[in-house]
């Protein structure tokens, strides 16, 4: 709420639980209607942070956009070298990238086992499999954790699986494809989930606790909470980006951009340009912001970071004429925000005086 509080302080407005429905642009091009509903407020400059199945569901928007640009926002990739996972740490994909987190009242990585980083196996992308059938890959340091003092009366969450490989247990906590959160609290578990989640946890850190010479915790966890991204491309996408790749033991050959999104002649540039500022005639006076709107080669994914949304909110505010906040490293900005624009030969505007943020 820190932010909410210094945007109230400058005369901002925060309406919260407000849905965009659609936007649309003014007759003359100069204003921009924001639809809430049954409600709208125009607009002289607009920042949109909306992820793709959203955007692509705003009507007057979508149809105000060349084709050129909707293939663009439409383009989903995971481009995956046969050289991605090495020898022993291939698995099978499944319909889903998905975390988990167990809640324990014990939090007993700390109290018994004295674990605060690292994963388990090492590479818990590629979990474990169990006889009860959940597989299981840990990250000891992912997960809030309160102790009374260090690795002393702690509980708090286990981050117990995070990866695409196939499985049902966790990926079926979630309701649908658009509404990616599942959780079960022990209240609600009538079928014995929890307790089985346990018995899976327990079976694949056995080696741990004989390492440790410490016995296990017979008390499973009170909670649950699962984030199932979908791979079959509906709803919250994983990927929900372009990782294209040129390499040659590409299934199908290498992949250029232009050819994983089917957009000829399409550059890093224009993919970067176009998404940020899709509405043509309009300058910067609609930008666009979010996790969805990437495009790089596989080689150089690093993981799906907030910084890629914050970065993208920077240049699209520096092209509207914002310019760094005085508390944004300058090295930094010039680096991936300026030079990035200036590279990619964006359009800037004058700074505007209001503006409305979805
Ligand atoms: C479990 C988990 C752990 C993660 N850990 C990290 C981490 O450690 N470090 C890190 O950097 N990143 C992490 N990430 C990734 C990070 O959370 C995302 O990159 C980031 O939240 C993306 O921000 P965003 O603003 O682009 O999208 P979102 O966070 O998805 O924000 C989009 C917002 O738009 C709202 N919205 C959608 N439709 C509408 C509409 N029609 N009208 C109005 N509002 C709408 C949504 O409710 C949402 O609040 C993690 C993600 C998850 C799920």
């Amino acid at each position: 709420m820190g932010m909410v509080e210094v945007i109230k302080a400058h005369g901002g407005r925060v309406f919260q639980n407000a849905r965009v429905t659609d936007v649309v642009r003014g007759p003359d091009g100069k204003g921009i209607t924001l639809v809430f509903g049954n409600d709208k407020v125009v607009a002289e400059h607009v920042l949109l942070n909306l992820p793709r199945h959203e955007l692509l569901h705003l009507d007057h928007f979508k149809a105000a956009l060349p084709a050129r640009t909707v293939k663009m926002q439409q383009c989903i990739k995971f481009d995956v070298p046969a050289s991605l996972f090495p020898p022993g740490q291939k698995f099978d994909l499944g319909r889903s990238l998905t975390k988990a987190y167990a809640f324990y009242e014990e939090a007993w990585w700390h109290t018994r086992l004295n674990r605060t980083r690292g994963q388990w196996p090492d590479n818990a992308f590629v979990p474990l499999q169990t006889s009860v059938g959940i597989p299981i890959g840990i990250h000891f340091n992912d997960g809030p954790v309160r102790c009374d003092a260090p690795l002393v009366g702690c509980r708090g969450f286990l981050e117990v699986f995070y990866s695409p490989a196939g499985e049902t247990f966790f990926e079926d906590m979630r309701p649908d494809p658009y509404h990616p959160l599942g959780i079960l609290s022990a209240n609600k578990d009538t079928q014995g989930h929890l307790a089985r989640l346990h018995s899976a946890i327990m079976e694949a850190t056995q080696p741990l606790f004989w390492a440790a010479s410490t016995p296990q915790p017979l008390v499973a966890p009170s909670l649950l909470a699962v984030g199932v991204w979908d791979r079959s491309g509906e709803g919250y996408t994983a990927p929900t980006k372009v990782y294209y790749s040129t390499a040659p033991d590409i299934p199908g050959g290498p992949d250029p951009l232009e050819k994983a999104c089917g957009v000829p002649g399409l550059s890093d540039a224009e993919y970067r340009r176009t998404v940020l500022a899709p509405l043509p005639g309009l300058g910067a006076k609609v930008v666009v912001a979010n996790n969805d709107w990437v495009a790089q080669t596989t080689e150089t994914m690093f993981g799906d970071w907030a910084e890629e949304s914050l970065l993208q909110a920077e240049r699209g505010l520096r092209m509207q004429g914002l310019k760094r906040p005085e508390w944004l490293d300058a090295a930094y900005y010039d680096k991936k925000v300026w030079n990035v624009l200036v590279g990619d030969s964006v359009e800037f505007g004058r700074r505007p005086t209001a503006a409305v943020v979805v």
